[in-house]
C-alpha cells in the first residue's frame, strides 16, 4: 500500500542518516589540503534559492554517486575521476495513455473484420528486421494494452483506457490507423472534416522514460570505484536496470567502503605497533647504554 518508496524511507530513518530533500548536488571537488576530508561537495536548493545559487559546502571522506551521472548535472573538479564514467545506453521508451469510445480496429492487427483484438498485444521484430533500428520494427510499437473501462466525465459514457509502449512518439496518424477513425492533429477534439463526430480520443497523456538499457554484447563493465573514496552504483544500469540490482550495488559499495575503512584502521594499527616496537627497541637498546 502507498508505494515502494516507503521501504527506502524507513531504511533511511533506521540508519540515522541526515536526509536532505530538495537539495541537488551541484559539484564535487577535491578538498583543499588543509581539510582532513577528501572531497568538497556543493549543493543547491531546488526550492528556495534562485537558479544556480550555491547553497552550502560540505566535506566528506566517502561519496557514493547513486544516480546516472549523465543526468545528474553534477560538475566534477579536476583529478576527481580516476576512472571514466560510461554513458548508460538507455532505451527511450514512450508511454502513451489515452481514452477513447472506440474499440481497437481489427484491420490494424490484420485480423478478420469485426473480430475482437486481444487486451494485450506484444510485438517482436520481423525476420528481416534487426535490433538497433529506430522504432520497434514494422509494427511501430512494443505493446498495446486495454487497461479498463472508464467513464468520460463530459459525456457520462463508458470509454476504453489504452496504454501504448513505443520507441517513437505516437502520432495522430498512428492512432487513426489503430482506432480506424480520423484522429485530429491535436489528438483530442473532433476531426475538422467531421465536426459532429464524437471525440475519437477524449484524453491523452504521453511521457518518455529511460526505463532500461539497450542490451549490447559486452565484456567490460563500469568500475564502481571512480576515485579514492568515490563510488558509483548506477553503472549497474548499463547492464540491467532494476531496484533490486541497484540495491545490491549499494550493498557492494558499502562493503568496499567498510573494507577501505578497516584496511586504513589496520594500517594505522600496524604503523602504531611498529612505531611502538621501534620505540621499545630503541629503549631496549639505549637503556643498557645509558647504564654504562
Ligand atoms: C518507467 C520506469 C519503469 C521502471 N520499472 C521498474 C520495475 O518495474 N521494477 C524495477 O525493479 N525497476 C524498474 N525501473 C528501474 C528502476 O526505477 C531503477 O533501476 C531504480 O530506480 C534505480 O535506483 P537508484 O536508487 O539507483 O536510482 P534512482 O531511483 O534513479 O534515484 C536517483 C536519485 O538521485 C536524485 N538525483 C539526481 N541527480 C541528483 C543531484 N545532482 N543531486 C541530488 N540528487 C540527485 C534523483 O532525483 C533520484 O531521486 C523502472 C524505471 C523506469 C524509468
Amino acid at each position: 500500500m502507498n508505494g515502494n518508496w516507503q521501504l527506502f524511507d524507513r531504511m533511511i530513518s533506521a540508519s540515522g542518516a541526515q536526509l536532505r530533500l530538495n537539495a541537488s548536488v551541484a559539484s564535487i571537488a577535491l578538498a583543499s589540503s588543509e581539510k582532513p576530508a577528501r572531497y568538497k561537495l556543493e549543493t543547491e536548493s531546488t526550492e528556495a534559492l534562485s537558479d544556480g545559487e550555491t547553497e552550502e559546502l560540505a566535506y566528506f571522506d566517502y561519496i557514493v554517486l547513486a544516480t546516472p551521472y549523465q543526468f545528474s548535472g553534477i560538475k566534477v573538479g579536476d583529478d576527481v575521476l580516476q576512472h571514466s564514467v560510461d554513458e548508460i545506453p538507455y532505451v527511450k521508451l514512450h508511454v502513451t495513455a489515452f481514452t477513447s469510445p472506440f474499440s481497437l480496429h481489427s484491420g490494424f492487427f490484420h485480423l478478420p473484420p469485426a473480430s475482437e483484438v486481444p487486451s494485450l498485444v506484444l510485438t517482436t521484430l520481423g525476420e528481416d528486421e534487426v535490433t538497433g533500428d529506430p522504432g520497434a520494427g514494422k509494427a511501430g510499437f512494443f505493446s498495446i494494452s486495454t487497461h479498463k473501462m472508464v467513464t468520460n466525465p463530459k459525456t457520462g459514457l463508458p470509454e476504453h483506457l489504452y496504454k501504448i509502449l513505443s520507441a517513437e512518439e505516437i502520432t495522430p496518424k498512428f492512432l487513426s490507423a489503430l482506432l480506424g477513425v480520423r484522429v485530429p492533429g491535436t489528438f483530442t477534439g473532433q476531426p475538422e472534416d467531421y465536426p459532429q463526430m464524437v471525440e475519437p480520443v477524449s484524453w491523452i497523456h504521453a511521457h518518455a522514460f529511460r526505463a532500461y538499457p539497450k542490451a549490447y554484447p559486452r565484456v567490460t563493465f563500469q568500475d564502481p570505484i571512480l576515485g579514492d573514496g568515490l563510488y558509483y552504483t548506477s553503472g549497474m544500469e548499463s547492464f540491467v536496470s532494476t531496484m533490486e540490482t541497484n540495491a545490491l550495488m549499494g550493498m557492494n559499495v558499502a562493503r568496499l567502503i567498510l573494507d577501505d575503512v578497516t584496511e586504513k584502521q589496520e594500517d594505522m594499527q600496524t604503523e602504531a605497533r611498529s612505531s611502538q616496537e621501534y620505540l621499545d627497541g630503541k629503549r631496549l637498546k639505549t637503556e643498557p647504554m645509558e647504564e654504562l
